[in-house]
């Protein structure tokens, strides 16, 4: 497992998991149902929890809302998911803690986003409310920057000083500096009305991989409370999850970020849990932190005599995928296992060895037999019709004799 120089963080505990200090880096994700509707948001959150998500953030936007959060909790409490959850503020958060204080304390932490919680001297006045409930109740406050709705006074001031200056930056370097003194800035003004540094995690979340480097470099730079990473509006598909894997893996290579979120817009009828499992897979894939068991599997080319392999292959990730919610209680190792599925003799011997499990199919004008290796030794030879089923036998074998 790799270990990445971790940026000291401060820890942060939120309910019953931990963002910051050293940590693993947490999984979060958020809803997208109307949270007044209680059995739907309780439902959603269930689902991404047991999906993985370690926290999970709920839209708080109208008395309604704010109304259904104590039932939302209660809920999940009757069915034994301490998930701890985050309400996302914008424009009424004030209002909304203040006004329902059963909410309040419901939740486990709150998102401010300092861009959007008044202007002029109601900002800081609807700032100071928030964090006096954050106080009151003692939770942590996510103060959560985004690029699309960044404090605009802010960045007028910034703006007009870097035109009067005598070596003027360019309009991106400013936006994001301006992102940068947000966060610190409101940072600042949540520790001076009594919020401890441990309440306060700091996010600049913004949509650009190159942007989201800088900004997160910088910002890492210049404070050591726990970060929350995330690139915004990642969009659908394949473009973001490329877009966040390429983000994402930039910064926490350089050990930032303490918990992360993959905002992607899920495709109509989609599970909201997408989300979760790519943000452990790359976590995953990083080496930083082990969800799943992994397949090596080539991609098959003109040696590949069949579509057996790519069979094979489906058939031991779905295999893998439906016993880890046992194993992970019973064999929480086995998350770091790696099983190679490999096409043909070229490259199948190599990689099945270097695998915990292996299993070389063969490939065009080989004989029809498949060797399979356990920890880089040839155990077995498989052939015929229960090829899969055999070689599933000694994945759940291998598994048990996991120390
Ligand atoms: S292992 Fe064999 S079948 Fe797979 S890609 Fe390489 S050469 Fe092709």
């Amino acid at each position: 497992m790799f270990v990445p120089q971790r940026k000291q963080t401060v820890r942060v505990q939120v309910g019953n998991a931990v963002i910051g200090g050293g940590h693993p880096v947490a999984v979060q994700s958020m809803t997208n149902t109307d949270t007044a509707d209680v059995a739907s948001t309780t439902a959603q959150v269930a689902e991404l929890y047991q999906a993985g998500s370690e926290l999970v953030r709920i839209t708080v936007n109208t008395t309604e809302a704010a109304a259904a959060v104590p039932e939302i909790r209660r809920r999940l409490n009757d069915r034994g998911l301490q998930v701890p959850l985050i309400g996302d503020f914008h424009y009424n958060g004030h209002l909304l803690l203040r006004g329902v204080p059963g909410c309040a304390e419901a939740l486990d932490k709150y998102r401010i986003n300092p861009g959007n919680v008044g202007k002029g001297s109601n900002h800081d006045k609807n700032f100071a409310t928030m964090i006096e409930c954050a106080k009151d109740h003692q939770k942590p406050v996510r103060i959560g920057v985004n690029a699309g709705s960044l404090d605009q006074e802010l960045l007028s001031q910034l703006m007009e000083a870097n035109a009067r200056s005598a070596a003027p930056q360019d309009a991106t370097a400013i936006f994001l500096e301006a992102m940068v003194q947000s966060a610190l800035r409101s940072a600042a003004a949540a520790e001076e009305l009594g919020l401890r540094k441990d309440q306060i995690v700091l996010s600049c979340k913004i949509s650009k991989v190159q942007e989201l480097v800088r900004v997160y470099r910088a910002l890492a730079n210049r404070t050591d409370h726990a970060l929350h990473l995330g690139l915004t509006e990642a969009g659908m598909g394949m473009k973001g999850i490329v877009g966040s894997s390429a983000g994402l893996s930039i910064l926490m290579q350089e050990g930032i970020g303490d918990t992360i979120r993959v905002s992607l817009t899920p495709e109509p009828g989609s599970s909201r849990t997408q989300e979760v499992r790519v943000a452990q897979q790359i976590l995953q894939a990083m080496d930083i932190r082990p969800f799943l068991p992994q397949v090596t599997a080539c991609p098959g080319c003109g040696r590949t005599t069949s579509s057996y392999f790519q069979e094979l292959s489906q058939q031991v990730e779905k295999f893998l995928h439906a016993r880890m919610p046992e194993w992970k209680r019973t064999k929480p190792q086995a998350a770091s296992l790696q099983v190679a599925v490999m096409g043909c003799v070229v490259n199948g011997p190599g990689e099945s060895k270097a695998a915990n499990l292996g299993i070389s199919l063969p490939g065009t004008g080989e004989l029809p037999r498949a060797p399979v290796y356990e920890d880089g030794v040839q155990v077995c030879t498989l052939q015929g019709p229960a090829m899969a089923t055999d070689f599933l036998a000694r994945i759940e074998a291998y598994v048990a004799r996991m120390a």
